[in-house]
C-alpha cells in the first residue's frame, strides 16, 4: 500500500467519523476531530467553538486603556512594554514570499505595520484593551490559547497585512491570512515578557472603568442540606 493511498484511506475512515464539537452533525475534516467549520475556528481563534473578537468590541476598552497610557507615560513597566511593541516593530524585516520560518512570516507583518506608520504605542493599546475584555468578561475566552491567538489577532490587525488580488474580474484588497503558527509565534514573545503586566495592567483599566475587579469573597460556609459539606471559609 503506497503512503498517498494509507492517507486516503484514513481520511476515508475519519469522514465516517463526527465532529468532537457538543451538538455538531457534521463529518470530521481530513485527520482532525472537528468538522471544518469548526477546524478553520480553531486555525484562527485557537479554539473550536470560539467565537472572534471585533474591533467595535475593544472600543470602550481602547479609550480606558489611552486615558490610562497616558497619565502612566514614564511608570517603568508601561515605558518597558511600550519599548517591547517598539523594538519587535523596529527589528523586524520584510521578507520574500514562499516557504519561510513563522517566526520570518511574523516578522513580514510587523514589517508591514511599521511601514503603514504604526508604533508600538498602537499595538500596546490594543494588547491591553483585550486584557481588559479577558479581565471584565473572562466568559468571552474558552481557555488561554483563544485569549491568546484573539491577543495576537488583535494585535496584528492593527494594521492588517494585504496584497492586491482579483475579485469577479476586479481589483482588490485581500488580506493575508493569519495562520496559527504565525498567532502562536507572536503570543509567544509576548507571554514570556508581559503575561503578568498585561494582567495587572488589564486590571488597573477596568477598575478605571468603574468595572470591579475584586473577586467574591467567601466569609461563612452557605446553608447546606449536610453539615458535613460546608464551606470553609477562604483565609
Ligand atoms: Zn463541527
Amino acid at each position: 500500500m503506497t503512503q498517498s493511498y494509507k492517507m486516503a484511506l484514513s481520511i476515508a475512515r475519519n469522514r465516517n467519523r463526527g465532529c468532537e464539537v457538543y451538538g455538531c452533525l457534521n463529518h470530521a475534516h481530513g485527520f482532525g476531530a472537528f468538522c471544518t467549520k469548526h477546524h478553520m475556528r480553531r486555525q484562527r481563534f485557537g479554539h473550536p467553538e470560539a467565537r472572534p473578537v471585533t474591533r467595535r468590541d475593544l472600543r470602550p476598552y481602547r479609550a480606558a486603556v489611552a486615558a490610562f497610557l497616558r497619565d502612566n507615560e514614564s511608570h517603568t513597566a508601561v515605558a518597558a512594554a511600550r519599548e517591547f511593541f517598539q523594538t519587535l516593530l523596529d527589528t523586524s524585516r520584510l521578507t520574500t514570499t514562499g516557504h519561510v520560518k513563522s517566526s520570518q512570516k511574523l516578522a513580514h507583518h510587523l514589517a508591514y505595520a511599521k511601514s503603514q506608520g504604526t508604533d508600538g504605542t498602537q499595538l500596546l493599546t490594543e494588547a491591553l484593551a483585550v486584557s481588559a475584555l479577558a479581565e471584565d468578561q473572562p466568559r468571552r475566552f474558552k481557555d488561554d490559547q483563544h485569549r491568546l491567538f484573539v491577543l495576537a489577532r488583535r494585535i496584528l490587525q492593527v494594521s492588517p497585512l494585504c496584497r492586491y488580488g482579483v475579485c469577479g474580474g476586479r481589483p482588490v484588497y485581500v488580506y493575508a491570512a493569519m495562520g496559527p503558527t504565525i498567532l502562536r509565534e507572536l503570543s509567544r514573545l509576548i507571554q514570556g515578557r508581559m503575561a503578568r503586566f498585561l494582567i495587572v495592567a488589564g486590571q488597573e483599566v477596568i477598575k478605571r472603568m468603574g468595572l470591579s475587579t475584586r473577586p467574591i469573597e467567601v466569609t461563612e460556609p452557605f446553608s447546606s442540606n449536610s453539615p458535613k459539606q460546608q464551606v470553609s471559609p477562604t483565609p
